[in-house]
């Protein structure tokens, strides 16, 4: 009875000494890792056998969790049953990789819930630090940093370049495609069928006499019927195709895909329905066209087409489409 006490006694004092060992490698570790200074920066240790993860305060306390809300033990479900759908599998994926040996480290940026419910980002990179005698992780030891500030200046940062692209875009008077925006549409159309062994058809339009427009019935006016004009053509756009200000009172139009007829129609069909219109106050007016058809030219070749066939209407009467012969 004295000896089993002994030796329990005995035993006792082997797993005090394995749990003061164990403890004071946590808390050396921990004070590697634990850097105040860092303030977003969270650690931690994930042993993989027992599939235990010990982590500093920051990263559970940045979740919305006091400390006696969470469980003594850990796994890394704790963490990855919070992960945003969408980046679970990524994130499980990269891990996948760096325990596979693809990935010489593990790195990754995810979202994953708050207590309240919404969204943190966090960027996470981690390592196998131990092994076992045959190679398999033991142990991986990785840094967490709570990126949420950043990526929402990111997001804030893509949707004001998103707004000021459209204002690049758009002519600020007609709000009908900008003349930067017409050459990028008419390049990547050129390219595209130099590529594919396509036409294309390049419309340029100046309305008639507007000078008369201004004159009779002021600047304002003209601005309104600028901007009815060019609701009237847009509204007649096929989605393929390009439609703007080239400037003053010339617009352009790229026809995707078309042949010489079809386009020829189109250019006519809004020549009609612009003449047959009533603008602001009863006025009437009428346009005139040059039409170029795509034939292995340059982009500068092709607008000097459309706009000497522009000039032939005007000399030759206005309100008409001078199309390739
Ligand atoms: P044509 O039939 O030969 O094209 O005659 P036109 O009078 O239309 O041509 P011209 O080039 O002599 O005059 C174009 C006029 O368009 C002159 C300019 O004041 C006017 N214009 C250009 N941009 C604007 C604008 O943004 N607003 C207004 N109101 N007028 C503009
Ligand atoms: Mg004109
Ligand atoms: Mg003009």
């Amino acid at each position: 009875m004295a000896e089993d006490a002994c030796l329990s006694l005995e035993q006792r004092i082997e797993e005090l000494e394995r749990t003061v060992r164990t403890l004071t490698e946590q808390k050396n570790r921990e004070e590697l890792l634990d850097l105040p200074w860092a303030g977003n920066l969270g650690s931690w240790i994930w042993n993989v056998p027992s599939d235990t993860v010990i982590c500093n305060d920051l990263k559970i306390l940045n979740l919305g969790y006091a400390k006696q809300e969470i469980p003594d033990r850990i796994g890394h479900a704790f963490f990855t049953d919070l992960l945003h759908p969408d980046d679970h599998g990524p994130v499980m994926d990269q891990m996948r990789r760096h325990l596979a040996g693809t990935d010489a480290v593990y790195e990754a940026s995810y979202r994953i819930r708050h207590k309240d419910g919404s969204w943190r980002w966090y960027y996470d990179r981690g390592k196998i630090t131990q092994r076992d005698a045959a190679g398999k992780p033991l142990q991986l030891v990785g840094i967490v940093f709570d990126i949420t500030k950043q990526k929402l200046m990111e997001q804030q940062l893509a949707l004001q370049n998103e707004l000021l692209q459209k204002l690049v875009d758009h002519d600020e008077l007609t709000k009908v495609l900008s003349r930067a925006a017409l050459f990028r549409f008419l390049r990547s159309t050129h390219d595209r069928c130099v590529q594919e062994d396509r036409s294309f058809a390049l419309l340029m339009l100046d309305i008639d006499h507007f000078k008369h427009i201004n004159d009779n019935y002021g600047h304002q006016v003209g601005d309104e019927v600028l901007v009815q004009l060019a609701r009237l053509v847009g509204s007649r756009v096929r989605g393929a195709d390009a439609f703007g200000r080239y400037g003053g009172e010339e617009f352009m139009m790229v026809l995707d895909g078309v042949g010489m007829q079809e386009a020829m129609q189109v250019a006519e069909r809004i020549r009609i329905t612009v003449a047959d219109h009533a603008f602001t106050g009863g006025i009437r007016l009428t346009i005139s066209g040059g039409l170029a058809l795509f034939q292995e030219q340059g982009i500068d070749e092709l607008v000097t087409l459309a706009d000497n066939r522009l000039y032939e209407a005007k000399r030759s009467g206005r309100n008409k489409i001078i199309g390739p012969r």
